[in-house]
């Protein structure tokens, strides 16, 4: 079910219980600003997952409220990430759902980061 993205911070969401280590995920990367795993129904050879570590809904409270040594903090994961999984060369694509037309369903943030084949159209038709 998609979320309502205008909605306050929900702290019970699932990737806030990744973050407080109360469920496991599969990590690739961690640092002060961001944690990437691995998504748990991948839809590409490479699926992986990149949060900030802060409470943010969505990609329009990050971009609203975070601070730029967050935002930096974040973008700079999403890049390392990538290169570290070695899809800088064949390529790859990111993508952040937001509220219901954009059919998110976890009310964290988080960037999709797919790769390791043609990945196709940018939206399915
Ligand atoms: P979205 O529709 O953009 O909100 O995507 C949510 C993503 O989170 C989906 O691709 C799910 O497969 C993924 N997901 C949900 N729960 C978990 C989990 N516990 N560990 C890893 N990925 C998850």
């Amino acid at each position: 079910m998609p979320i309502d993205a205008t909605q306050p911070y929900d702290p019970n969401n699932v990737f806030a219980k990744i973050l407080r280590g109360e469920i496991p995920c599969n990590k690739v990367f961690e640092d002060e600003w961001a944690l990437a795993f691995h998504d748990i129904a991948p839809q590409a050879p490479v699926h992986v997952l990149v949060i900030p570590t802060g409470a943010y809904v969505s990609w329009d409270d990050f971009s609203a409220r975070a601070s730029a040594e967050e935002i930096a903090g974040f973008v700079r994961a999403v890049g390392h990430v990538a290169r570290e999984q070695g899809l800088v060369e064949p390529g790859y694509r990111l993508l952040a759902n937001l509220g219901a037309d954009g059919g998110q369903e976890v009310p964290h943030l988080h960037v999709h980061l797919f790769g390791g084949a043609p990945l196709g159209r940018m939206i399915a038709r």
